[in-house]
């Protein structure tokens, strides 16, 4: 997605080997205009599949789901990584070792909103080693909901997280694909939409 890559490199900042920091647009202040292109985008990609929700994880995987389920019409379920006295009835959950802060947490969905009817696509802001994904299909596997697909918005095509999930029988569509990040600079491969 030419809009996405070229606000990438406008406004991205690399950190450290493997971190990009996009807090400007898409991880802590979020760009509507912006999200609402990939939610079409995203949309078009996945409208024949008859998804019935989409599921993403907290925090900054909600604002790019919430415009995906807005254009497929269909609602928007974000796990949550801490529990809640609120949630009192069933809940499903998954064990999520996060790349960025580096520690594990259980995510959980309360199981009233997924059925076994349900047709699942799992939106998620980035794709490092696939582990979010992963306790996400975990979870919609526990409900038995079928997983149509996975839609990232910035995969890092250096780490694992792709090959994981197409392993897994899942596909992936990602809008950004980054290469690798050399002398500072940011190397793409061809996105996927
Ligand atoms: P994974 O579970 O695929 O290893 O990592 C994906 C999760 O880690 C995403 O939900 C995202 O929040 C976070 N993440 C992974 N890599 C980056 C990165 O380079 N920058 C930012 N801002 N978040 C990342």
């Amino acid at each position: 997605m030419k809009l996405l890559e070229d606000r990438i490199l406008k406004d991205g900042n690399i950190l450290g080997d493997n971190i990009l920091k996009v807090d400007s647009f898409l991880t802590h202040q979020v760009d509507f205009k912006l999200m609402t292109e990939i939610g079409k985008v995203f949309a078009k990609t996945f409208e024949s599949l008859g998804i019935t929700k989409v599921v993403t994880i907290e925090a900054s995987g909600i604002a790019p789901a919430l415009y995906v389920a807005q254009e497929l019409d269909v609602p928007m379920i974000f796990a949550k990584k801490h529990k809640n006295i609120t949630m009192t009835e069933g809940i499903l959950t998954a064990e999520v070792y996060s790349f960025t802060k580096q520690v594990t947490s259980t995510v959980s969905i309360a199981s009233k909103f997924l059925s076994q009817n349900d047709k699942v696509l799992i939106i998620d802001d980035f794709l490092a080693n696939g582990q979010a994904a992963k306790g996400l299909i975990d979870i919609i596997n526990q409900a038995g909901a079928s997983v149509e697909g996975v839609g990232i918005v910035i995969e890092k095509s250096f780490q694992d997280g792709r090959s994981l999930l197409e392993n897994s029988g899942v596909k992936v569509t990602s809008l950004a694909r980054i290469k690798n990040f050399e002398n500072g600079s940011l190397n793409f491969l061809e996105a996927d939409a």
